[in-house]
């Protein structure tokens, strides 16, 4: 089953066999194909068709592929799934720090390819359904609004990318339990999703950086609390920072 005929994404990759093999599958299953082969014709055509997903080969002819979801992240929230032949580690880490969704090592299979792809859009619709009614949350100095997808520290606004924005409002509703990776994983980047523990390390650095850059008197050092190895606990709104 797959989303909408309408669906475009944006296929960069540098490799004609890899992105004809790709594109024809994406075709097959009635997405629209966009296609560009370097770093500017991605950004280029990026701006042309606003796609509603970026699939982004990070080994590019022109420019490094970090270089199209930066740029792509600072104009908006399109989702970016990254394929890329470097499997280090720190390059997964360098793509979802740049604001990826999401990173499947070549050589990849179509059917894992297709989840990916069907768990990306899938989040993004629930992300931007899932956004009416719902209550401002407030834990000590932060305050966080569903609806708007704003979020203040001590009345100041503090930008989140829309994944840090979700993960800090799973955590923030379950304020004083314990989330696991998984449940964090599945909530936030949908239900293929379970191991990647990684992730959600990333996005909690990223989070708390950016509470420390707004909070110099540490009022909120200790909202999240990691429990190592299993998951974070966001401490109870009521409570004292735990000592
Ligand atoms: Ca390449």
């Amino acid at each position: 089953m797959i989303e909408t005929g309408a669906t475009t994404i944006l296929l960069v990759e540098d490799d004609a066999e890899t992105r004809r093999q790709v594109a024809t599958l994406l075709e097959h299953h009635d997405y629209r194909v966009a296609e560009a082969a370097d770093a500017e014709s991605a950004l280029a055509t990026f701006v042309a068709e606003t796609p509603d997903l970026i699939l982004l080969d990070l080994g590019l002819p022109d420019r490094d592929g970090l270089v199209v979801v930066e740029r792509v992240r600072a104009a908006g929230t399109t989702p970016i799934l990254v394929l890329s032949a470097r499997d280090r580690e720190v390059d997964k880490v360098l793509a979802l720090e740049a604001g990826a969704d999401d990173y499947l090592a070549k050589p990849f299979g179509m059917a894992e390819l297709r989840a990916r792809i069907s768990a990306v859009l899938r989040r993004t619709a629930l992300i931007a359904a899932d956004a009416g009614g719902l209550e401002v949350i407030r834990i000590g100095d932060l305050e966080l609004d569903p609806v708007s997808h704003t979020a203040r520290v001590a009345e100041e606004p503090v930008h989140f990318t829309r994944l840090e924005f979700e993960v800090l409002r799973v955590l923030a509703e379950h304020a004083g339990q314990l989330v696991t990776y998984g449940r964090l994983l599945r909530s936030v980047w949908g239900t293929a999703y379970g191991d990647e523990a990684h992730y959600v390390h990333v996005y909690v650095g990223q989070i708390r950086r950016k509470i420390r850059r707004a909070d110099p008197a540490g009022r909120l050092a200790d909202l999240i609390v990691p429990e190592p190895g299993v998951g974070y606990r966001v401490r109870a709104g009521a409570d004292p920072a735990p000592r």
